[in-house]
Formats: structure tokens, sequence, C-alpha cells
């Protein structure tokens, strides 16, 4: 017979995975009762839905069956089964190779451990077995085959003689290291903890034949064996137990099982609403965001259960988009088995369900940034975009909900902090809330606008994602106060004194300034005394709905439609070079045209603009310098 070879892929994978993900060997019988159940979902829901089917409660079972002599653990399973086909591609193949090629590029980068999000929990048994063996027979097929492993190098199927639906995994137990005691998992007594403490809740039964002593008959000193089936399991749900019996590790444990994800949830909501609807969810907040959380093949959705059976994977219509990173499962009485994936959408009761999911979440979120500041914290480092993204999306239907959820850097205050907070903190005088976009709050702090700003004792939001001004500028105001960016040509700061100052400065200077404005033509649309800058000689301000960052943000779009910003030239009239502009204007016009063009190129820098013509930039620095 020939060996397949696994996907070369899953071979380098498997490898690592079962060296690197699981802290605790154990959980590898959690992974096969997990998928054993999964499997006995797949065939009962069949069992409700189908009248063919023979439905009888004792038909669904697992069981765990140790045999210390021929040193194997067995794990039996009365679930849908395997094909032949389904045994290959089910277990033959780790990895989709974009995952792989995402984990070359991203693992080594931040040692962030990607293996554990793909669906590897049945290898999880090379962890205790040097041979898996897996006999299944698929519901409706006339075969049964068996699939059977050494662990990396490949593995065999055969066709072999099995009564049953169902599936039955053989694992040969590796003998004990100095390490490692693996008589653990043949031995009855510590299996049935293992299964208490990870699958408590299944439910479906998972049986174990219990050696036990007992007094002899008619004797008062002798005892004797006797072995007897055992269910180990409470069965009993955990969304469906009183949340005074649970734990915080019960919570993850469930987490963990389910494959909701990797880390520890941050957060866990238990809901149990027994109303005009009724149902139960527990919904985790996690704390790391899943690899694939912002890109296009991220699948929102909370499982969905109708009364206890599993009839849906991901229910995308039970989580509004903007909380889209929430994991966890909804079970209700009151939803139909049959129902559809088409009719579920105009389901009344998933709507009223979904509603009160959301607004559960939100009130989580706040309480968390009240009372567990740093959890909000790390919550926010994760999604924080999304909720920003939340905000403008849908033309803003949602920013009610969610502007009290961001969280922007202050300038004052060094760390993030509320838009209440900001708006609390305003001085009287105060009239904007005031920002300032661009890529990183190092490069903002350095900005000239921000300089003048902080002087005056107002704070500066800094905005250092694609999405912050955007959601913004949806948000309009808040708490009654508009948002302005310091680069704004008009910041509402001056006081009216200086205003008239420097409008009769500003005539003075007209002329120079006009003539520097046709130096740089259709560039820039004014160029203009500063009211702004403080030690600084020039910047770059901008009027109307498009700022720099915008324009830096469209342009990177694919579909750019080269929209640009209209910015102002703003000149610092206490700067010695403003006199150098002066001096030139009325000796040298060669020397302003110099001069204009190279602070108008310094301010593209500042900004982080590309310079349109950096040869040309560099062999005018040379000129000013011989
Ligand atoms: P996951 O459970 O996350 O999908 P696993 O590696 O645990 O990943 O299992 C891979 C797949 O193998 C499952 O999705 C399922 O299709 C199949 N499988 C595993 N165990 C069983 C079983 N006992 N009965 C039927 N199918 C199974
Ligand atoms: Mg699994």
């Amino acid at each position: 017979m020939a060996k397949m070879q696994f996907k070369a892929e899953s071979k380098r994978l498997l490898e690592m995975m079962i060296n690197s993900i699981y802290t605790h060997k154990e959980v590898f019988l959690r992974e096969l009762i997990s998928n054993a159940s999964d499997a006995i979902d797949k065939i009962y829901y069949k069992a409700l839905t189908d009248e063919a089917l023979r439905f009888d409660q004792d038909n669904y079972y697992i069981k765990v069956v140790p045999d210390k002599e021929n040193r194997t653990l067995t794990i039996i399973d009365t679930g849908i089964g395997m094909t032949k086909e389904e045994l290959e591609t089910n277990l033959g193949t780790i990895a989709k190779s974009g995952s792989l090629a995402f984990k070359k590029e991203n693992e080594l980068k931040d040692g962030y451990d990607i293996i554990g999000q793909f669906g590897v929990g049945f290898y999880a048994a090379f962890m205790v077995a040097d041979v898996v063996k897996v006999k299944s027979k698929a519901l409706g097929s006339e075969e049964a085959y068996k699939w059977e492993s050494t662990g990396a190098d490949g593995y065999t199927i055969e066709q072999v003689e099995k009564e049953e639906v169902g599936t039955e995994i053989i694992l040969k137990i590796k003998e004990n290291t100095e390490d490692e005691n693996y008589d653990d998992y043949i031995d009855e007594y510590r299996l049935k903890s293992i299964v208490k403490k990870y699958s408590d809740f299944i439910r479906y039964p998972i049986k174990m034949d219990v050696t036990s002593s007992r007094l002899k008959e008619g004797s008062e000193s002798e005892y004797e064996q006797y072995t007897e089936e055992q269910t180990i399991n409470s069965m009993v749900p955990i969304w469906r137990k009183n949340k005074s019996e649970l734990t915080d590790e019960d919570y993850e444990n469930f987490y963990a099982e389910k494959r909701y994800g990797f880390d520890k949830p941050l957060k866990h909501i238990h809901i149990s609403v027994d109303g005009t609807i009724r149902y139960n969810a527990i919904l985790y907040i996690p704390e790391n965001i899943p690899f694939d959380y912002y890109s296009k093949e991220f699948e929102k959705g909370l499982e969905l259960y109708s009364n206890g059976v599993l009839i849906m994977n991901k229910c995308a219509d039970l989580l509004p988009d903007h909380f889209s990173f929430v994991k966890g499962m909804v079970d209700s009485e009151d939803l139909s088995l049959n129902i559809s994936r088409e009719m579920l959408q105009h389901d009344r009761q998933l709507k009223l369900i979904a509603k009160n999911i959301g607004k559960k979440i939100k009130s989580e979120l706040q309480s968390l940034l009240k009372n567990e500041r740093e959890k909000y914290e790390t919550f926010y480092k994760s999604f924080g975009r999304q909720l920003k993204y939340g905000v403008y999306s849908d033309f803003g239907a949602n920013k009610e909900v969610l502007q009290d959820l961001i969280m922007f850097y202050s300038s004052k205050e060094k760390k993030l902090i509320t838009l209440d907070e900001y708006v609390s903190g305003m001085p009287e005088d105060q009239k904007f809330i005031y920002y300032a976009s661009g890529e990183s709050v190092e490069r903002l702090e350095k900005l000239p606008q921000t300089e003048f700003v902080l002087e005056k004792g107002y704070d500066i939001l800094f905005f250092t994602e694609d999405i912050d001004e955007f959601a913004i500028k949806m948000l309009m105001t808040y708490k009654e106060k508009e948002f302005k960016s310091i680069s704004s040509g008009d910041l509402g700061i001056e006081g009216e004194e200086i205003k008239e100052d420097s409008e009769s400065e500003d005539k003075d200077s007209k002329e120079l300034f006009d003539y520097m404005k046709s130096i740089l033509a259709d560039k820039v649309t004014d160029v203009r005394v500063s009211k702004r800058l403080k030690s600084h000689p020039v910047c770059l301000a901008t009027e109307g709905e498009i700022s720099i960052e915008m324009e830096k943000i469209l342009a990177a779009m694919p579909d750019n439609q080269n929209i640009k910003a209209d910015k102002i030239l703003e000149i610092n009239k206490n700067h010695e070079v403003f006199q150098a502009l002066k001096e030139a204007f009325e000796n040298d016009k060669q020397k302003l045209d110099l001069y204009t063009k190279l602070l108008y190129n310094q301010a593209l820098l500042i900004e982080g603009l590309p310079i349109q013509d950096p040869v040309e930039f560099t062999n005018d620095i040379c000129k000013m310098m011989v």
C-alpha cells in the first residue's frame, strides 16, 4: 500500500505544532472530544430534520476507552463519520497554502502564534501518541476506512470493516519519558479528571468503563473489582448553567474548547434572557486580533443554537460590523431548527436578539472603559480601528452608539483619552476640539502648528490612523463642540486685537505674497502671514473639506481620483526668513524665486508629502550654499 505524503507544508506545520502550541499535552483529549461532539451535532441535526433517520437519544454518545495492556486510548463517537475523501482532506492537510505564506511573513516578526489559528485540533493527538488510527464510516456510505499515521511522515488509508456509522480514534500512547508521564493517558482516574476539566458541558454523554471495588456479596472484609459504564460529564451546557456556578476558568476553557481564539478572552458576557424572547448567550471580547481580522477573509458571526442544537457556525446577522470582533454563541428555544439562512435574515426573533446583544456589548465595553481602563486600552489597541470604522460607515448611522467608545492620543496627557475626557478638560475659552493628523505621534509633536495650540493651553488629539479623520468628519461635533484641524486655515483662536494688527501687516506684505503665489502657481491657493507659527518659519495649512492627511490616504487608494487639498503656504513674520524674503522682493527677484520654492518644499517635507522634483530641490540648496 502506497504511503501518502502530507502536503509538504503540512509536514512542516505539523512538526512545529506538535512541539509548540499546546502547553499542556492533556488538551489533546479536549480536541478529540470536541471533534466527536461536532460530528454528533451534525448527525443529530440531520436526524431532527430528516424523518427518514431514526431518532433515539441513546444513539448519540462518545466513549473513551483506555487499554493499559495494549497501551492504547480509543475515542469512539456515533457522529456523522468521514468518507475516504473526507479522511484525506480533513486529516491529510493542515493549513491551506495562503495561511502558510502569511505565517512566513508574520510569525518571525512578532512571534505571533498563528499555527493555533487553523483547524489543527486533531493533530494534537500526536503529542501523546506515536501512531494514530482513525476508523470511520460516514452516514449514508457502505464502506468504512482506516486512516493511519505515525506523525509527520505521511499516512495510509485502507478499507476496513466497521458496523456502525461514526468514528473511532485509536491512539498508541507514547512510552514515558523523564519529563512526561504518558501513563496518565491510559489511566482511568486521570482521564476522568481531564474530561471533567475540559469537556464537562459537552451535551452528549461521554462514557467510560470505570472499575471500582465493592464488598463481595456475603462477605464483610473481602472486596471484588467490578466494571461499570459511567457517564463522566454533567452534560449541562455552560450557557445553561447559572452564572454564579461558573468561574472565570470555566469561561476560559469554553473559549479555548470552542476555538474562539487562542488568546485568553479579555472579558466574557453571559446573557440569559427570559422574556418575550428567550435566549442564552456567551460572548467574549478577545484580547488579540485574529490574524485575518482586518482582511477580506474574516467572517464575523456567532454560533447559533436552537434549543441546544447547533444550526449555524457563523450567524453574521447576530453581530453588527462594528462589533465583529466579538466571539461566542447564542442558544434560543424560539428558533426553528429548519430555518434557512435566507429566512433567518428576516426572522423577527433573531433581529430582537441581535439588537439586544448589540446593546449588551456596548454597555459591557462602557463598563470596561470605566472600571478596567487598562484592559479597555488593550482591547482598544486591537479593535479600536473597527470602532472608528463603525463611526464612519453606513453614513454615520451608528455614531451615537460608538462615539463614547473611541479614544485618541492626547498630546497633553500623552496617552489615549476619550472625547468626553477631552471636552471635560477644555478651558472655558476653548471653542473647538483640536486635532492633528499624520503618520506618528512623534511627527505630529514636531509639527510647527502644534506649538501654538499647545501654548494656548489647549490639548490636541493626534490622529495616526487612516480612518481617524474620516470618522471625525462623520461625527462632525461631539457635545456640540466642532472638531478643528490645527492645519485648517482658520484656527478660531486668535483674539480680535491680534487680528487687526496682523491684517494691517498683511496689507504691507500683500505684494510680496502675491508675487510668491504667482511663483508657486496652482500648487497653493494662497500665501499668507501665519498666525499660528511660533519658532518655525513656514507651514502648510488647508482650507475646505480635504486635509493633507486625507489627500495622502486618497492618493494611496486604488481608484484614486487625484483629489488634492487646498493648501495655503503660511509664513512666520517673526522669523528672520521673513526679512530675507522682503529684501529679496525688493532687490533680487531671482533670489525670491529660489527662496519661495525652497520654503514650499520644506513645508511639504514637514507635512510628510513628497517633493515633486527632489533633484531640483537639492540643487536649490546647493545654490544657497555657494
Ligand atoms: P477543526 O475541528 O477545527 O475543524 P480539527 O483538526 O480538530 O479541526 O479537525 C479537522 C476536521 O476533521 C474537522 O473539521 C472534521 O471535519 C474532521 N473530523 C475530525 N474528527 C472527526 C470525527 N470524530 N468525526 C467526523 N469528522 C471529524
Ligand atoms: Mg477540532
